[in-house]
């Protein structure tokens, strides 16, 4: 009898879904909202070997559900919804799709520094309104991102495409924080480590591309916007939870700092009482990072091949906990 496999909360391309149909028996459950709680998924998990999707919180009680699962494959980078030490207990191979969304996540990150800085979406809802009846006064002006400097929290791979972008492009001076030191990226990009209060006293742009864990939980708060002051640009788009919510609107509300692009929340879709999107100083994108039609697909196609090796005793192209799986 061949293996199960579940698919859960992202509908797979039909293409991808036949690759998987060659290998495995296929339940698929992609279509409902949050499955946890369906009693026609939990089932499927009983029996699965495999699991393939995102944006489902996958704890503990999902994990006991599922005595026969081997490998989960996420369609992100991010892990943040997996409980990747219980998996890692288990022995389970959990997957996920980093470099293929790279510079599709940095486009959207750079898009959020442009658009805030120059105020795009603001002056676009200005010129729409029918308010464009003079020339611009200062006002309305925006402030320069060629030449200016960017603070890049978190310079890894999508941090350092970002870097690329002003570095290469814009001409701006470029300073990073990481836990450690990234030589190959200094080298190559011409970026600069700091302490994390340096860079966001010097940054006119910090840029968050940090992964969520409880080291990261609420990185920036009070504290931090006020080191970043008045001048100062905010761009997030790691995860919603790296940030105090609550300060950053305080913070942008007093004008502790000047504004903020904003792709994750911590709460997604943004529930009606979050003031976030009608801030007149915020750009808030509904969580776009890699979302263009030809990454999304690249992304569940890596999956995909995730999967079909994992089950199959191979090393996938993105094991996110083989070490702690001791298999080399
Ligand atoms: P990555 O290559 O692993 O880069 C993460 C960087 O963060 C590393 O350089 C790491 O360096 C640094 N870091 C980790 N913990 C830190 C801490 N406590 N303090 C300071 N720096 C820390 O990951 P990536 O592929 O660039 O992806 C980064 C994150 O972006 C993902 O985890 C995901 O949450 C988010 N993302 C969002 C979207 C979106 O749609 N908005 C799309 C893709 C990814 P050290 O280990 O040296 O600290």
């Amino acid at each position: 009898m061949s293996k199960t496999v579940v698919v859960f909360n992202r509908p797979l391309e039909e293409t991808l879904k036949a690759k998987l149909e060659q290998h495995f028996e296929v339940a698929d459950y992609s279509h409902l909202k949050d499955p946890s709680e369906d009693p026609g998924f939990l089932e499927a998990l009983g029996r699965a070997e495999g699991a393939i999707g995102s944006s489902l919180k996958f704890g503990q009680a999902l994990i006991d559900r599922a005595p026969n699962l081997k490998v989960v494959s996420s369609i992100s980078v991010g892990v943040d919804n997996f409980d990747v030490e219980a998996l890692s207990r288990r022995g389970i191979l959990l997957c996920h799709t980093p470099d293929v969304l790279t510079e599709t996540t940095a486009d959207t990150g750079f898009a959020l520094i442009m658009a805030t800085a120059r105020r795009v979406v603001e002056l676009a809802d200005w010129v729409r309104d029918g308010q464009w009846k003079e020339s611009l006064t200062p006002a309305r002006f925006g402030v320069d991102v060629q030449g200016a400097t960017l603070g890049v929290v978190g310079m890894g791979r999508i941090g350092a495409a970002i870097a690329r972008r002003g570095k290469f492009g814009f001409n701006m001076r470029v300073l990073y924080h990481n836990r450690s030191r990234n030589q190959e990226y200094e080298g190559e990009i011409g970026v600069e480590y700091c302490e994390l209060d340096a860079l966001l006293e010097q940054s006119d742009f910090v840029c968050v591309t940090v992964p969520f864990s409880k080291q990261t939980e609420k990185m920036f708060g009070k504290r931090e916007f006020e080191l970043m002051g008045p001048k100062t640009i905010f761009v997030n788009i790691a995860r919603g939870g790296v940030v105090d919510e609550p300060a950053l609107i305080e913070a942008l509300e007093q004008g502790t700092i000047r504004a903020a692009g904003l792709d994750v929340f911590v709460k997604e879709p943004i529930p009606a009482d979050n003031p976030l999107p009608r801030m007149r100083n915020v750009v808030a994108l509904p969580h776009i990072g890699s979302a263009t039609d030809a990454t999304r697909y690249a992304m569940a196609e890596l999956a995909v091949d995730n999967l079909v090796r994992g089950l199959a005793g191979e090393r996938p192209k993105a094991p996110y906990n083989w070490k702690d799986l001791d298999r080399d």
